[in-house]
């Protein structure tokens, strides 16, 4: 069977970045640009003060600092008509507003004393004083941001600020669920002796969403062979993306697997040694229009939540052009943990943070894979080795954060 390291390699190997799109700037949170981006406009675009006073002419502070001048007009911040600045005079200027020509600096009022229009300063400004130059930030033609570079709101706020209203970024996927389980039933509604509430749905779509991902189909489909393959074609024919929960193991109402090789897809692996997930299956159609990318998750709502953060997550975020993968960290675990099974373990815990240090890592209580509280309460995965059988309290586990979002 697979290492689990062996398969996330497989996963980030066959995933390429999506098709680019251009899109406006608000819809292009969380994904990434797809071509370099230079500023489209010196920032600041023209000579503006930085504060509310006057703007003055040094000339006028040749005889020193005591100086009064007479208030000519006033520039507010998008005033387009401006009055260059006449010798012996001042214009009252606001934040933002553009420096008129001829002036070297601008005095905040907190400065100066008014009286009627006449303004008298009290020392002598530096020279280019409180003016946001022209270009001081960037100069247009410059390059702004690399390929690559993941949009957050303050990167989109920069691009504005630069000009853009559009940009190239990779697309986010679409993506097909399909549910399987006759033992499934909407949440709320009233159920009989063995059915259960079909929890995996708003799991996965919510965690879709979470990513920023708004084309989601779901299908449910019963435990045969007919109604899965159907399912699958149709997802596969609907989406970049195809995510099966349930059905993926070695029961006799398993039938995802020959759903997924009876439309065409190719198996890249399936089995896992790891806990929970160990049937995971990962699959690749390749064909005109790029490639479908194919997970098969166990039905357990943990293995569900877990290999959809360690591999379907991840293979969407690729697909976005995220290059940065699931990242380890370290801390303390707070209470011992022990093991029978020689896989590796992902052990649902929560982090607390010291002043100094590691941070203690606390496992939580329910650790079988129906067991969706321990997800719940998690921020965090511990990684228990595969070979190890016990981690002592007090030693230092690698772990895994769990996120939701895409930035
Ligand atoms: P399976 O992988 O189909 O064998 O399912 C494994 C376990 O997960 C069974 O106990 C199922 O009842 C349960 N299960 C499968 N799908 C769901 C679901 N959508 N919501 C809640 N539990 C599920
Ligand atoms: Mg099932």
């Amino acid at each position: 069977m697979l290492t689990f390291e062996e398969a996330q390699c497989l996963v980030g190997d066959h995933v390429k970045p999506g098709h680019i799109v251009e899109l406006p700037l608000l819809h292009t949170l969380g994904l990434t640009l797809a071509r370099p981006v230079t500023a489209r406009a010196d920032s600041p675009r023209f000579d503006a003060s930085a504060v509310d006073g006057y703007a003055i002419s040094l000339a006028d502070f040749s005889a020193g600092p005591s100086v009064s001048l007479q208030v000519f007009g006033s520039i507010h911040a998008g005033s387009t008509a401006q009055k260059p600045l006449k010798r012996g005079s001042t214009q009252r200027i606001f934040t933002g507003a553009p420096v008129p020509k001829g002036a070297d600096a601008i005095v905040m009022q907190e400065d100066v004393t008014v009286s009627e229009d006449t303004v008298t300063f009290r020392s002598v400004p530096e020279r280019g004083a409180s003016i946001r130059k022209r270009g001081a930030e960037l100069r247009r033609g410059q390059p702004l941001f690399e390929r690559g570079t993941v949009i957050t709101p303050s990167v989109a706020q920069t691009l504005a600020a630069c000009g853009h209203a559009r940009v190239k970024v990779y697309a986010r996927p679409s993506v097909s669920v399909v549910i399987t389980g006759n033992e499934l039933r909407t949440p709320g509604s009233k159920l009989n002796m063995g059915e259960i509430w079909d929890s995996n749905s708003i799991a996965l779509e919510g965690a879709l969403r979470s990513l920023g991902i708004e084309k989601v189909h779901i299908q449910h489909v019963a435990d045969n062979p007919r109604s899965t393959t159907r399912a699958v074609r149709s997802a596969l024919e609907r989406s970049d993306v195809v995510i099966a929960t349930g059905g993926v193991s070695v029961g006799d109402r398993d039938h995802v697997k020959e759903a997924f090789a009876a439309n065409g897809v190719r198996e890249i692996f399936w089995r896992v040694s790891m806990r929970p997930g160990m049937p995971i299956y990962f699959g690749i159609k390749r064909q005109r229009g790029g490639a479908k990318y194919v997970f098969g998750l166990p039905g357990n709502p943990v293995s569900v939540m877990v290999t959809y953060q360690l591999f379907a997550r991840i293979a969407m975020l690729r697909m976005m052009g995220h290059v940065e993968d699931n990242s380890r960290s370290k801390g303390v675990l707070a209470t011992p943990l022990k093991k029978s099974v020689p896989r590796t373990e992902f052990v649902r815990a929560y982090r607390e943070s010291g002043t100094e240090g590691l941070p203690t890592v606390f496992p939580l209580g329910a650790r079988e894979s129906h067991m969706t509280t321990g997800m719940a309460n998690a921020d965090c995965l511990i990684v228990f080795p595969a070979e190890q059988e016990f981690l002592d309290a007090g030693s230092e586990v690698e772990i895994i954060p769990i996120m939701w979002a895409a930035y």
